[in-house]
């Protein structure tokens, strides 16, 4: 490969509709950013500007080890990417699954009228990708061994759009598998039930109501700007401060808000928390000993975390400095919890 074209993959996102950092996500939402300071928090535009462009928080050191791992984790995927089963042929497989039942059969509802195949479609891959989301992101706070890999997004101390990816590169795979499944899955049985009508309704390729959740400033949940929505909305759509709030330090938001774009999985499990004016929020894994510092502890921490898990010394590997769930075994947390 040449350096060129190693280069244009590590920067291919800002060009890509399908991810969060596309450059034209971020310009809207650092506009939302300029609206909510000036408009609504009555804020003079020179300080929005220096709100907005905070050096403290661009040039922080944790922002600094966000940057790092965003190119190291890149490298990673370029080796790690053509391993991973691809969400088609665990559709093929479900599709030739679904043929040995007798319950429904192929193409039961092929006489539905295509808008409404692709409607329901477009919203099924959407609602059924949040809802794994969720599921996923709540076992890594619950089950010891994922947190010791999710650990390394929660212990950033500022946040940039790019702490979105200040993953370790297990919880990249894990994220990986779990979108291939739960798009597999929807794939196969639309096209079992629906035939050949199936398609997603698309903005620049992207599934509109993924574009749309981008275009109304995903990007700033990973931010210092604590957008709020009204109430009402935060039972429905995580807001960028509900985000926040899930970084928070603050014993009473522990294992809150694990949504991604929809709040209602958070409602109807009882994690949900909704955002308060005007909180000062404080991120990162502050007051935990076993909190990862630098490079090599977001890389290479989680494993020796795990190895003293199951060796049963806990002392060394705390969750976080108090959980609400402490009361409980260390040993003891697996998902589901309620
Ligand atoms: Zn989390
Ligand atoms: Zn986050």
């Amino acid at each position: 490969m040449e350096i060129t074209e190693v280069f244009n993959s590590f920067l291919s996102d800002f060009i890509d509709p399908k991810k969060r950092i596309f450059l034209g996500y971020l310009i809207l939402s650092l506009g939302i950013a300029y609206l909510w300071l000036v408009v609504i928090r009555r804020t003079s535009l020179k300080k929005a500007h220096f709100q907005i462009f905070n050096r403290k928080v661009f040039f922080s050191k944790s922002a600094q080890i966000d940057y790092k791992i965003f190119f190291i984790n890149r490298a990673f995927s370029l080796f790690i990417s053509p391993l991973l089963i691809t969400q088609i042929a665990i559709a093929t497989l479900i599709y030739y699954a679904l043929h040995r039942q007798n319950i429904f059969y192929s193409g039961q509802f092929s006489g539905l009228s295509q808008p409404l195949v692709i409607a329901l479609f477009s919203v099924a891959m959407f609602v059924v990708d949040d809802f794994t989301k969720y599921f996923v992101h709540r076992w890594m706070h619950n089950w010891s061994i994922l947190w010791a890999f999710h650990k390394v997004h929660h212990s950033a101390e500022t946040m940039t759009p790019i702490t979105v990816y200040r993953v370790h590169p297990a919880e990249g795979i894990l994220f990986g598998l779990r979108s291939a499944v739960s798009q597999g899955v929807v794939i196969s049985i639309f096209f079992f039930l629906f035939g050949n009508a199936v398609d997603l309704y698309t903005i620049v390729g992207v599934n509109i109501l993924v574009f749309f959740f981008h275009m109304t400033g995903s990007n700033l949940r990973h931010s210092h700007i604590n957008i709020r929505y009204w109430k009402w909305l935060e039972y429905i759509f995580i807001s960028p401060a509900q985000h926040q709030l899930h970084h928070s330090i603050a014993q009473e938001h522990y294992d809150k808000n694990f949504g991604a774009a929809l709040a209602i999985w958070d409602w109807l499990f009882g994690s949900l928390h909704l955002s308060e004016e005007d909180k000062e929020i404080t991120y990162g894994l502050t007051g935990d000993p076993a909190a990862p510092r630098s490079i090599g502890d977001m890389y290479l921490k989680p494993f020796t975390d795990i190895l003293n898990i199951l060796s049963g010394n806990f002392t060394k590997v705390q969750k976080k400095m108090f959980s609400s769930s402490t009361e409980k075994p260390f040993e003891a947390r697996f998902w589901p919890r309620h």
